[in-house]
């Protein structure tokens, strides 16, 4: 056996990048997974299950599955594409941004939809961002000089499960060589979470009360009068928090979908973001998402790079709209304004409404994916591939927008593409119907 270092984690956005993986001597087998946090190992572990799918499988009218030729595949996916008026393309988060190109350039050629799960997650973030921009960091510097930590919204001890120990608590970095004794926590969430046990200070707050609280912080920061209670939480305790976040050193805020999702939505952020730039008036501080899939960052990267938005754009028209709300997939999905579905890199049967998941059962649609899952038992088409960041390599972005390249360290099963080979045959098939050159 022999052991391969620096192997990237291809599950969350922390994208941890110092996981050792010990293979068989033929390079075939994954035996251990050593620095992972127990769903990262599982990912390493899963793409080794013998019960998994490695032919094409296609559902016909009675609803029985097929094997099918990845040729069949092929065909299948680009004729559907290339007959649909407008194809929604999404997922994209749980791939490589070399995979996420590939597609976007079919989805110019075809007139689709390309989206990501920003759309039911963090989306509303890059909407505050391009409202009022962002005061943000890199995660090393985090470790290195942040001394006064905010979770708002969010549960690193489940969702990002070495975030605390890798960056934002417990390590020691160059300015913050007494770890976790020197740093203050600060957690903002209705439930008492493990992370919120976890906190020096737990703000309890009432369910979708995040804008007022976030205004509430702004105010005490300025020294001005606040009402008793905001929120549900004392006023002596928002004062509190307010006068630890302005006496540390580097402030900084992550926070999840308990406030991306709550009421005001992108609003909450705007605020978010404001008070950051407050707190820069007495400290220095930096705001952050936490993001969920391990390349949603770079979904969004190679989206702004490609066509200047960085989720729902609509190229139907022969060039790119942006407009959340409407070109956004649970909104085309329900007005029935999308007539095929290609997956890839997501599941959107797990997250999203049962509604939009029975119109994508409705169209005709074709699911790219290593697992079974909801979505693979909906669509039409189910094309296995192999596991980016385990049997392929290429970039991807951590949650504060630092491209790393992720390693492969096996092979995958014999005869199975990766995505970008699967994505690289379906625009030469989707050129040849199109006449393109
Ligand atoms: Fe993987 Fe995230 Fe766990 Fe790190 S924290 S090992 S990136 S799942």
């Amino acid at each position: 056996a022999k052991i391969i270092s620096d192997v990237v984690c291809p599950f969350c956005g922390t994208l941890c990048d110092d996981l050792e993986v010990k293979v068989s001597d033929d390079g075939k087998e994954i035996l251990e997974v050593y620095n992972a946090c127990v769903i990262g190992t599982e990912k390493f572990l899963h793409s080794q299950a013998k019960d998994r799918l490695t032919v094409p499988m296609k559902q016909d009218e009675e609803g029985n599955w097929n094997e099918v030729s990845v040729d069949d595949a092929v065909e299948y996916t680009a004729q559907m594409l290339c007959n649909a008026k407008k194809p929604l393309m999404y997922g994209w988060s749980s791939t490589n941004c070399e995979a996420q190109s590939k597609g976007h350039e079919i989805a110019e050629l075809v007139g689709g939809v390309v989206d990501n799960t920003a759309t039911v997650c963090h989306g509303t973030t890059l909407i505050a961002v391009q409202d009022v921009g962002v005061p943000s960091c890199t995660l090393g510097e985090v470790k290195n000089r942040a001394d006064r930590i905010v979770f708002w919204g969010c549960n690193p001890a489940h969702a990002h499960p070495r975030h605390m120990s890798r960056y934002s608590i417990f390590p020691r970095g160059f300015f913050t060589g007494k770890g976790h004794k020197a740093r203050k926590m600060v957690v903002v969430d209705p439930r008492s979470t493990d992370t919120a046990k976890m906190a020096d200070l737990h703000m309890q707050i009432e369910q979708g009360r995040d804008y007022e609280l976030l205004s509430a912080l702004r105010v005490a920061i300025r020294g001005n009068p606040l009402p008793e209670t905001v929120a549900g939480i004392p006023r002596e305790t928002i004062q509190d928090v307010a006068e630890t976040l302005k006496s540390g050193r580097f402030v900084v805020i992550f926070f999840g979908m308990g406030v991306t999702q709550s009421l005001s939505k992108n609003h909450n952020i705007d605020i978010a973001i404001a008070l950051t730039r407050d707190l820069n008036d007495y400290t220095k501080a930096a705001i952050m998402p936490m993001r969920g899939h391990y390349n949603v960052t770079g979904s969004g990267q190679v989206l702004g790079w490609q066509f200047g938005y960085p989720f729902c754009v609509d190229l139907s028209r022969g060039f790119a709209r942006y407009n959340p709300g409407d070109s956004t997939s649970n909104d085309l999905l329900r007005r029935g304004e999308v007539d095929a579905v290609f997956v890839l890199g997501s599941d959107p049967g797990a997250h999203f409404p049962i509604s939009s998941v029975k119109k994508i059962a409705q169209l005709p649609s074709v699911c790219v994916e290593p697992h079974y899952t909801p979505t693979t038992a909906v669509c039409k088409l189910h094309m296995p591939v192999a596991f980016v960041g385990v049997e392929e390599g290429g970039c991807a972005y951590r949650m504060d927008n630092v491209p790393i390249e992720t390693r492969k360290v096996v092979e995958p099963p014999e005869g199975m593409l990766s995505d970008e080979e699967f994505l690289e045959r379906v625009l030469e098939r989707v050129k040849e119907i199109k006449g393109v050159a």
